[in-house]
């Protein structure tokens, strides 16, 4: 593991956030509503997008083909204050962790997952980056980091959508580092992350509005062109959310944390399902899928002899066989002050059959990054800890 750490602890210049709006937050045609409002051509917009989005620079001086006028109107308009890299941990089997400082002085995590082999051993060109959509999360899950911190607040749109922009600079950095490449782009003009999932630090569907927008801009072919299809949102069950997502016209990937496939199990891991028991639960997925044609993936963390039992294994064959989705089985990652363990390989095997015997398609992933605090808000947390230990 590598790890590089660029923590500040004075923190101080971060404490006067600006209150200007990031021309990250904006579709295009508010980009183009405000420019031609200005008396500009409406050809300038997709210029100063492509500045934003193709070339990824993070400042208007660097925008060398709009007239200084333009520039210096959108710096009296506007901010562009990019996400600092606290910390970056480079996992043994290729997985990197990043730890962003906002602007106001908290951190959230992204985790960039690389390109694997296939079944049919070729290297697979999938870039995967997993996003945070809030600091902290009011959810408490009782196995997640981000649940023990709490939460502090959502993120703002362009907080979501530079996290990506800010890996394709990483890589872009790394690249020019280690040969000749052009100025602005990675060779042949792609960008690296070409699949997200929205299963970092939050849960996405709290803050819909930001979370929704956010994914317009990355989806946009002006914006970060990247497929709805190639979009997992995950959320931990927000029904009547869940419901919204599936009129919006994106077809959005929908993954469901479920982690307990019975009321009681589910209630005593996530207290979510309080509120949104599993019935409820199944029947805003049933919505999803109809209004998509798409199928849902389950998580299923397995915590030893919390949800591991043959009943849970029994329950969980119902509900994926009547949602007709695939079953991901994931060995938990124990975090923080928790006694729960990890499964044996062996009831792992044991849980997985069960439910493959029974006709469900199922995988255990295996975490990547294993040697860095690659589950969801872990290297949060022990940032905030050391931080609190040092005060
Ligand atoms: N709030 C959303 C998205 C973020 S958490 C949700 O709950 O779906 C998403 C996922 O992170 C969890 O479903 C689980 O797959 C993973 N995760 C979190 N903590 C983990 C842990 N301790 N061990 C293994 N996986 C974990
Ligand atoms: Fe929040 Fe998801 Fe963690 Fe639950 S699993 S506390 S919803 S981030």
């Amino acid at each position: 593991m590598i790890v590089q750490d660029k923590t500040d602890s004075t923190a101080s210049k971060y404490s006067a956030a600006s209150e200007l709006r990031d021309l990250r937050s904006l579709t295009y045609e508010e980009v183009s509503g405000i420019l031609t409002g200005w008396g500009h051509k409406n050809y300038r917009t997709k210029q100063l997008l492509d500045w934003i989005y193709k070339k990824r620079v993070c400042s208007f001086d660097e925008m060398t083909d709009l007239s200084q006028e333009l520039r210096a109107q959108l710096l009296d308009a506007f901010r562009m204050q990019s996400l600092e890299c606290a910390q970056e941990q480079i996992s043994q089997d290729g997985t990197v962790k990043f730890l962003w400082r906002l602007a106001d002085g908290e951190f959230i995590e992204s985790v960039l997952i690389p390109a694997s082999i296939g079944q049919d051993g070729k290297r697979s060109n999938r870039h995967t980056l997993c996003v945070s959509t809030q600091v902290g999360c009011a959810y408490g899950c009782k196995f997640c980091a981000s649940g023990i911190m709490g939460y502090r607040r959502n993120l703002e749109i362009f907080e979501i959508v530079d996290q990506v922009l800010s890996v394709e600079r990483w890589k872009h950095a790394q690249l020019l580092e280690s040969s000749e490449h052009s100025e602005h782009t990675l060779p042949n003009g792609q960008a690296l992350v070409n699949n997200l999932v929205i299963m970092g630090m939050g849960e996405p569907l709290a803050n819909y509005l930001n979370l929704t927008k956010a994914l317009q801009i990355l989806n946009a072919p002006w914006g970060l062109n990247i497929g709805a299809r190639k979009i997992t949102v995950s959320t931990s069950g927000l029904v009547p959310e869940i419901r919204r997502l599936a009129e919006e016209p994106q077809q959005y990937h929908l993954a469901i944390s479920l982690h307990g496939a019975t009321d009681d199990v589910r209630s005593q891991i996530m207290p979510v399902n309080r509120k949104y028991p599993l019935a409820q639960l199944i029947d805003a997925c049933e919505a999803y899928q109809k209004a998509k044609g798409r199928m849902i993936w389950i998580e299923y963390i397995l915590i030893d002899q919390v949800n591991t039992g043959l009943e849970q294994a029994h329950a969980l064959v119902g509900l994926a066989k009547r949602l007709q989705c695939k079953v991901n089985l994931i060995p938990y990652n124990p975090v923080g002050e928790l006694e729960w363990k990890r499964p044996s390989d062996r009831t792992v095997a044991q849980f997985r059959d069960s439910l493959h015997r029974n006709g469900v398609r199922v995988t255990v992933r295996m975490e990547k990054g294993q040697d860095i605090d690659a589950a969801c808000g872990q290297l949060r947390l022990k940032t905030e800890q050391k931080n609190k230990l040092a005060i």
